[in-house]
């Protein structure tokens, strides 16, 4: 990700941009408010900007206020100093994604910047249909006409991952990419664990055969649901 890292403390932001980096980000790093707004303004696009809410100049409040009366929908994290509910609620009210209060761990930093990232990521919630095979990804229901499903949440983001592309051959590793947090290093033949599943779970006992197997490169959904 490309992230914007305006921090005014000096041993914090060389933290952060030493963390963020090696965690194989692209940081840039603003350590006032002036020249943070003129990145958040101009130097991006980001994929989340990091506010400390003190700063000299504008603080992240006011940098964030600016960047949504310009419709910039970039995430933004604030990070404040004071737990007071004050200082959250001005962050917030400037149109700031989420907050982090000083001292956090890197490891919630890491998890909050990946959720606001995949938040951003994610296209419209719309119900996906293959036939008489019905799956709502955000209330997580699946059926197969008036037949409830049970899914767990991972055999749900591969049959999402597979709906969304009806008729189209998608690889075990695009599969991996989209529906694992970490999938670095990972086997894609996972993936035919989660399909098996799937199958019995939405097409063996309706005697059907919704997703089809691509040899040598991965799976299709019948657009018909089998
Ligand atoms: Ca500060």
């Amino acid at each position: 990700m490309r992230i914007l890292v305006v921090e005014d403390e000096q041993s914090l932001a060389e933290s952060l941009r030493q963390g963020l980096s090696a965690e194989g980000h692209h940081v840039e790093l603003a350590r006032d408010g002036h020249r943070g707004l003129e990145l958040a303004l101009t130097g991006g696009p980001y994929d989340v900007v990091l506010l400390d809410l003190m700063l000299p100049g504008p603080g992240g409040a006011a940098i964030c206020t600016r960047m949504r009366a310009l419709a910039d929908p970039t995430p933004v994290l604030m990070l404040t100093a004071k737990d007071g509910e004050h200082d959250e609620a001005d962050g917030l009210d400037a149109g700031a994604d989420d907050y982090l209060t000083k001292p956090f761990s890197f490891v919630v930093l890491n998890a909050r910047l990946r959720a606001l990232a995949r938040r951003a990521a994610a296209p419209e919630p719309t119900v996906l249909q293959a036939g008489d095979l019905v799956l709502d990804p955000q209330d997580r229901r699946c059926r197969r006409g008036p037949h409830d499903i049970e899914l767990t949440a991972r055999e749900l983001g591969v049959l999402a991952c597979l709906m969304e592309r009806p008729g189209r051959a998608v690889a075990k590793q695009d599969i991996l990419d989209e529906v694992w947090d970490a999938p670095h290093g990972i086997d894609p033949n996972i993936v035919e664990v989660y399909v098996s599943s799937l199958r019995k779970k939405i097409d063996a006992p309706f005697g059907r055969r919704s997703i089809l197997t691509v040899h040598g490169t991965g799976y299709r959904m019948a657009p018909d649901g089998g």
